[in-house]
């Protein structure tokens, strides 16, 4: 394994290492849409996220081509002015870029390599009006190329960083450049978020934050929570293998593992998504153990998530299937055929980019 060097404090636990690798990528030359936390960055397509952690708050994300090439990137969100007289604090990035270079130091010492930073410009390809940014590079056993920005649309203060071996590939320069010009640190519609990795593509509303996830070759699971309400997002590949001729909502209800879905009592009505067949799920809590849990949030004086939403479909040209189950509170607003229509399954369809 590469040594990468990556500061430790910034890591809350240590990022989850995942499975996926580079196996079934697409021989097309489209760089890949990668969203996580709010973040988006288009990569080379061989290239895929393999470690986070952290929150939308503060986290760290890496994205790498499984060789020799990665993106890294950190983040650090600014609190919200308490009056709105007062200005947001500006981070000063040349500050930041220090106290990352501390860290490089201090990491390269006690692996007794050689180390060499220098500070840069930004490169042109990363520069915003709305973000005061600067760069670096440095080479140890790798090498980087970077940039330090603070974004006054998202209060993010953003560090990134395009990694290569130290001989290296011809084009490293370029592809830095490329990839660091593509990362964006909010989206376009402050209310959505986009979340994209491996071959799931979805959005989210922002209220919502991730609270657990399960990423698999076959199988991908996203679910969010906003205070008692429950969002999750599947996604299934080899569908045909899968599903054979089982009924949809039959299918689903035993592959599932939404808790929402599988501690809900629905009615199915069959219509139409991304011009497939599909299925919608309106109901309840079933009776029994989501009822006393209920009960509890009840008492807890919040809320508590009684009414539940689906919507499943299969896709045949991507052969996949999907399932978008929402719990919420009686007056929060259903959310899961919004969700649904903004999950990408075939090319050209749920992509609102
Ligand atoms: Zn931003
Ligand atoms: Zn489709």
């Amino acid at each position: 394994m590469s040594s990468t060097i990556v500061p430790e404090q910034s890591r809350r636990s240590a990022p989850a290492v995942l499975a996926g690798g580079n196996a079934e990528r697409r021989a097309a030359l489209v760089p890949r849409l990668i969203g996580w936390q709010g973040l988006l960055v288009q990569v080379p397509d061989t290239w895929d996220l393999t470690g986070f952690s952290g929150d939308d708050q503060t986290g760290y994300v890496r994205i790498d081509d499984g060789e020799e090439m990665a993106v890294e990137v950190k983040w650090a969100t600014e609190p919200v002015p308490r009056r709105k007289s007062e200005a947001a604090k500006t981070p000063s990035v040349e500050v930041r870029r220090d106290s990352y270079f501390r860290l490089l130091r201090k990491s390269a010492k006690k692996k007794k390599m050689d180390l060499a930073v220098k500070e840069t410009d930004a490169p042109k390809s990363a520069l915003r009006s709305e973000r005061v940014a600067t760069g670096f590079t440095w080479t140890a056993d790798r090498k980087a190329t970077g940039v330090v920005w603070y974004c006054e649309t998202c209060r993010r203060t953003v560090i990134a960083q395009v990694l290569g071996s130290q001989g290296g590939r011809a084009g490293f320069g370029t592809t830095a450049e490329a990839v660091l010009g593509a990362l964006r640190c909010h989206g376009d519609d402050p209310d959505w978020r986009t979340w994209a990795l491996y071959d799931l593509q979805t959005e989210v509303p922002t209220s919502y934050r991730l609270e657990s996830q399960e990423l698999m070759n076959v199988y991908l699971r996203l679910t969010f929570a906003r205070k008692t309400a429950r969002l999750t997002v599947e996604q299934w590949a080899l569908a045909n293998v899968a599903r054979k001729q089982t009924y949809l909502d039959i299918w689903i209800a035993s592959n599932t593992k939404s808790p929402e879905l599988n501690g809900a009592r629905y009615t199915v009505v069959e219509n139409e998504l991304h011009t497939h067949p599909a299925i919608r799920l309106t109901g309840g809590l079933a009776f029994g153990l989501p009822m006393l849990y209920a009960g509890r949030e009840a008492l807890r004086f919040q809320w508590p998530a009684t009414r539940f939403g689906g919507a499943a479909w299969e896709c045949e040209p991507s052969n996949k299937l999907f399932a978008v189950s929402h719990l919420r509170p009686a007056r929060q607003p259903a959310l899961a055929d919004a969700v649904a229509e903004r999950t990408r399954c075939h090319s050209g369809t749920g992509d609102r980019k």
